[in-house]
C-alpha cells in the first residue's frame, strides 16, 4: 500500500534516535493525563515510579505505530 502523502521527512521513517522518540511519547502520555489528577506535575518530577511506567507506555505506543506505519507505506 502506498501513501501518497507520505514524504521523505517522514518523522517515523527519518527517526535515528528511537529512545528520544519513545522518551517524546512517554512525556506526552503524561502531560495527556496528569491534569487534574494527583500526580498533577511536569514531566521532569513525575517520579521513578511514574516515569517507568510511562516510559513502558511510550516504547509500546512508538514501536506499535512503527510496525502499523511501515505495513502501510
Ligand atoms: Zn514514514
Amino acid at each position: 500500500m502506498d501513501d501518497p502523502t507520505h514524504d521523505g521527512r517522514c518523522r517515523l521513517c527519518t527517526a535515528n534516535d528511537l529512545d528520544g522518540l519513545r522518551e517524546e511519547m512517554a512525556e506526552a502520555l503524561w502531560e495527556s493525563r496528569r491534569d487534574g489528577t494527583l500526580d498533577d506535575r511536569a514531566w521532569a518530577e513525575a517520579g521513578p515510579m511514574w516515569q517507568v511506567i510511562f516510559r513502558d507506555f511510550g516504547a509500546t505506543a512508538v514501536d506499535s505505530m512503527l510496525e502499523r506505519h511501515r505495513a502501510t507505506v
